[in-house]
């Protein structure tokens, strides 16, 4: 069939994790590929932001990889695809001879399916590793490794339409829906406040959510702009207000008692971590006056049903497991959990962070969070793959990073470009130059690709079929168009070519579609294990969906939490600063955040005409008066520095950010904030610090 008879085809928008459904027309020529609107798609209606309209610019886009690519002479020069899968096989089979199956690290990717991650970890682990994750290490790992000790699962408690129906308060705080889940944003929670609903904003900067909920009735929209890294001393005067006023006025309803007698432990090791508490010092510390927390506080408390939605703000941090269980806290003692409309709900950043991580792509755990070092678990998955798996947690990204050169010899790259995402770039390209075999499968020639041995060019999102699981857990499919360049592959073929090469024929790496490897997959994952293709039809499922004929949920924890005991744990939690903190030689904080025009490493988003129009180059949002301190005018060219490197960009002077704090964003290749950032990590979840470093700022322009 040609391309003009196939018709347009329906699948999911491969940005954000909203998981709005699009249809994509095939044209002629591929650079005629078109978006068109899905109109009854289950979770969007038909709207689509400007990232999912343009979705399809970079399909046939003329930067795109097209024939496998082997460095000789330290060039890349073209090859066939057995030269290169040749070279991948080799180079793995000497890395596991010379030195042991830990010196190679396997990066699964959020943009790329269900099936391709779950390949791609059985990859890693059938070679004898654990080290394989994903980029949910820098997005949430910090929110999963909170949700799953203290509830039970590593995902939104609730889903955007029952918030929209029943959620009368609207906590934000370290999200930005309005500019990175812009559909979320416009169609559910504005949808919210225009029912009745508060909505209260806890960020270091105004942004597009902020002005999206300016209201005329002021008092149904607060923006508490806090300082970068005092998220934990302003849920503690939350909390701590909640408590005193509790008892005070034991009739008032500020806590839910039955329900903290009934569904948690904890409660009083939260009053002993508060007993003595100074708001007041804690509110200069976030730089918030008192009485607006206190404000915010009583409304969150007195809300009917009342919903946390988290975001990075919260999760990089140092403390990010910590800030997160501020939030599990604040809505254990509230009984905001377990029914419509409540909940700690992560914006999940990327269309399929949440299935990747769902299907085992994480060193510490296996298809449906089954903990590696879980015997029982660990031999059931062992059980349907015919192979033992290593039983300690490998590493993590970051970690596998660091180790390059040393422990770590060899990297396996699916469509991540840690160059960008990792913070402290710089030390990344070093640290992968001193790698001994680099493999790099994607659909660009990203900044990670030039340190690459191999690169293996793949099929965009809109050529590829598969399933990927949105931010409130519905799993969805998405249906292929024809490729539009033929000496590209899938994801999925080239993982099990390579597997198979490896392992042998009846290793089990040998799947003639996505359907086959879903229904594998679902043998193993728990919370799959009810879906079918058939079954996920149009509307997709909800996890959990334990059986065939489960509808799947859409909020968790009804009757009880999935802990060991059923119960919610609440645990104070105390302030700690962020590991770098401003001083004479880096005196501002930098604190990062994306655009609703870009999507992360910029690889697809920067290709795009409609979107780098209308951000081509980084920019940092400095406040009007350190903005006079330092001499600079709105538009100048700055360089801003850190301990780790610099960058050179446009001054926006802005009342957006606050004094003493500028703004940047990772998007672009020769100015992203990660060239600046700290790789410091949460000790539990392993994320890194994005969110605050000490910074310094210099005007360019001789005036
Ligand atoms: Fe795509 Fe997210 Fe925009 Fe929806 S909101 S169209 S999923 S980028």
């Amino acid at each position: 069939m040609s391309s003009d008879e196939q018709q347009p085809v329906e699948t999911i928008c491969p940005y954000c994790g909203v998981g709005c459904g699009i249809k994509v027309q095939p044209g002629e020529a591929p650079e005629d590929m078109r978006f068109m609107p899905w109109g009854d798609a289950p979770v969007n209606e038909g709207r689509v932001c400007i990232k999912g309209g343009a979705a399809t610019e970079v399909v046939g886009h003329e930067d795109r990889l097209t024939e496998p690519l082997i460095r000789e002479d330290g060039e890349f020069r073209e090859a066939t695809w057995e030269e290169a899968l040749t070279r991948v096989v080799d180079e793995l089979s000497r890395i596991r001879e010379e030195h042991d199956p830990d010196a190679m690290g396997f990066f699964g990717s959020s943009k790329t399916m269900n099936e391709e991650n779950y390949l791609l970890q059985k990859l890693a682990r059938r070679y004898g590793t654990n080290n394989v994750d994903n980029c949910t290490r820098m997005c949430h790992a910090s929110t999963v490794w909170a949700l799953r000790t203290s509830l039970g699962a590593g995902a939104m408690t609730n889903s955007m339409a029952d918030l929209e129906e029943a959620a009368d308060v609207l906590w934000i705080q370290g999200a930005n829906p309005g500019e990175q889940h812009p559909i979320a944003n416009s169609q559910y929670f504005r949808q919210a406040v225009l029912e009745g609903a508060t909505v209260i904003q806890v960020d270091p900067h105004a942004n597009k959510t902020t002005r999206s909920f300016e209201i005329e009735e002021t008092d149904r929209h607060m923006h508490l702009q806090l300082e970068p890294g005092t998220d934990i001393p302003l849920l503690n005067i939350v909390i701590k207000t909640i408590l005193d006023r509790h008892d005070e006025n034991p009739d008032e309803g500020w806590i839910d008692e039955t329900f903290i007698e009934e569904r948690t432990e904890g409660f009083e090791d939260l009053r002993e971590t508060l007993e003595g508490f100074d708001k007041e010092a804690a509110a200069e510390e976030c730089g918030v006056p008192l009485e607006d927390i206190e404000r915010a506080a009583e409304k969150y408390a007195m809300g009917n049903n009342s919903a946390i939605f988290t975001g990075m703000g919260m999760s990089q941090h140092t403390c990010g497991v910590d800030n997160v269980q501020n939030e599990i806290n604040l809505a254990l003692i509230t009984g905001n959990l377990g029914k419509p409309g409540t909940g700690v709900n992560p914006l999940r950043g990327q269309n399929n962070v949440q299935g990747t991580s769902d299907v085992g792509a994480m060193p510490n755990v296996l298809p449906g969070y089954q903990l590696v070092d879980d015997d029982e678990a660990r031999e059931s998955v062992e059980d349907v793959w015919g192979f033992e798996v290593p039983d300690e947690p490998g590493l993590t990204n970051v970690e596998i990073s660091r180790a390059a050169g040393d422990t770590v010899q060899g990297l396996y790259i699916m469509g991540e470009n840690p160059v960008m995402s990792e913070p402290d770039g710089n030390h990344v390209e070093e640290r992968l130059d001193d790698l001994e075999f680099v493999v790099v499968q994607d659909i660009f020639l990203t900044e990670t690709a030039d340190y690459a041995d191999v690169v293996l060019p793949a099929t965009t999102w809109a050529e590829r079929g598969g399933t990927v699981t949105n931010t409130d857990r519905r799993v969805q499919r998405m249906r292929p168009v024809e490729k539009v360049h033929e000496n590209t592959r899938h994801d999925l073929d080239i993982l099990t070519e390579v597997g198979t090469r490896l392992f042998g024929e009846d290793a089990g790496f040998d799947f003639d579609d996505p359907e086959e490897v879903f229904e594998e997959l679902r043998e193993v994952c728990p919370i799959y294990h009810g879906m079918t293709y058939d079954t996920l039809g149009t509307e997709g499922i909800q996890w959990p969906c334990y059986e065939p004929g489960d509808e799947g949920d859409q909020f968790l924890y009804e009757n009880s939490f999935d802990t060991d005991n059923g119960l919610g744990q609440i645990e104070g939690v105390r302030h700690q600063e962020p590991k770098e903190t401003p001083d004479e030689e880096y005196p501002l904080i930098l604190t990062t955040a994306r655009l609703e025009e870009h999507y992360n490493t910029g690889t697809m988003s920067r290709r795009s005409p409609t979107l780098n129009r209308q951000h081509p180059e980084n920019f940092v949002d400095i406040h009007p008066k350190d903005a006079e301190r330092y001499g600079i005018d709105d538009g100048d060219e700055v360089t801003v520095t850190s301990r780790r490197g610099e960058i050179t960009v446009e001054a926006h002077v802005t009342e957006d950010i606050k004094e003493g704090v500028i703004w940047t964003t990772p998007h672009f290749a020769d100015a992203s904030a990660n060239r600046l950032t700290n790789d410091v990590l949460d000790e539990r979840a392993k994320i890194p610090e994005y969110k605050a470093a000490a910074a310094e700022i210099s005007v360019d322009v001789e005036r």
